[in-house]
């Protein structure tokens, strides 16, 4: 039985082309299981409608954890002195996206920390190499860079770009991100639509000091700038870091946050994200699937490197093979009767433009 109050809020959310915060907020805020299993069901009927059943891959290399940065959350950061650093050789990325490309997967994210003198010239390199020697999309995650660097990525055969906006509440981002700017991660992002990559955001639920209003204002930033991939998952405090002591995430939060994502972005790319999969040790990812999801990203990082990508603790399959996944997503479709979808998965939303 649909709920007589919550009901003409979602169907406002999903059908209004301007978004009333409150109803967001309301949405956020539910208590009552009744209502929440209501709010992930009419989420993954959404999802159903606008972007199938099936569930994208993309096999993600993490090929350096050297990072310039500070972020206050992440394990990654340069003060954390005990993690030992590494970077791939050219082969080894290379034979990681060879792997990727004979499992089917049809799209390889290039993940690293954020680094002033990553060359880009080598990355550039390594695009092209990819695009020559396998058909596969390419999504790069290394932070925040020039236009001219995006460009040349972009020039070379780059498709998508992930650039995770975290918060937009101003003051917390700051906080939280003593040595960058939101104003620049917003220039990052502008230039990465303009030059026309497939453009990914995200953020973290359950930052300390943040509130469902911030929150709902994420969202509403996810709508106005139409993005292509939308990845939202739960803060895990790390012990290196100055967050040590905080509370995790709420998963609720974090399903209801992907779930009014869902309602109102339609067709966006949205990963149930290997921290939802990690947070309190469960893996809440089958749960993330059903409340709007569709996209997984099984991890190829070659060990003993894998381990060493630690942004927060007790990441999820750090310390198995790469390809050891396959079974394990098969049977997490199954459970919940879905299928896998090996495509390149581009964006909808572009497609749609393409086609208007
Ligand atoms: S979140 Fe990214 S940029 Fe920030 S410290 Fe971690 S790896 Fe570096």
């Amino acid at each position: 039985m649909t709920d007589k109050t919550l009901q003409p809020v979602l169907n406002r959310l999903y059908a209004a082309d301007v978004h009333d915060k409150a109803d967001i907020e309301y949405a956020l805020s539910l208590k009552d299981q009744a209502q929440i299993a209501e709010l992930f069901a009419f989420a993954d009927e959404i999802r159903r409608r606008h972007v199938g059943d099936g569930i994208l891959l993309r096999g993600l290399v993490e090929f350096s954890n050297n990072c310039d940065n500070t972020c206050k959350y992440c394990g990654l950061n340069k003060t954390n002195t005990n993690l030992a650093r590494y970077k791939l050789t050219d082969r080894q990325i290379l034979n990681c996206i060879e792997q990727i490309a004979n499992a089917g997967i049809g799209t390889v994210v290039l993940q690293s920390g954020e680094q002033a003198d990553l060359d880009a010239d080598w990355l550039a390199g390594i695009i092209r190499e990819i695009k020559i020697r396998f058909d596969i999309a390419v999504t790069l995650s290394v932070g925040e860079k020039s236009r001219e660097d995006y460009a040349l990525w972009k020039n070379a055969g780059a498709d998508r770009y992930l650039l995770k906006i975290e918060t937009t509440n101003r003051q917390l981002y700051q906080n939280l991100h003593p040595q960058i700017t939101l104003d620049n991660r917003l220039r990052c992002s502008r230039d990465l639509k303009t030059l026309g990559y497939q453009n990914g955001s995200g953020s973290i639920i359950g930052l300390p000091g943040q509130t469902i209003s911030d929150i709902a204002d994420d969202i509403l930033f996810f709508a106005r700038e139409q993005f292509d991939m939308i990845g939202i998952g739960p803060f895990i405090p790390h012990p290196a870091t100055a967050l040590s002591d905080c509370p995790p995430g709420n998963v609720e939060l974090v399903l209801k946050t992907i779930a009014v994502t869902r309602i109102i972005t339609k067709d966006t790319h949205l990963p149930a994200t290997t921290a939802i999969g990690s947070v309190n040790g469960n893996d809440y990812r089958p749960d993330a699937l059903m409340a709007g999801a569709n996209v997984l990203m099984p991890n190829f990082t070659p060990q003993p490197w894998r381990q060493l990508y630690e942004i927060y603790p007790g990441k999820r399959c750090s310390t198995e093979a790469p390809g050891s996944c396959g079974p394990c997503i098969d049977m997490m479709a199954n459970v919940i009767g879905r299928t896998i979808d090996l495509s390149r998965g581009d964006s909808l939303k572009k497609k749609r433009k393409e086609c208007a």
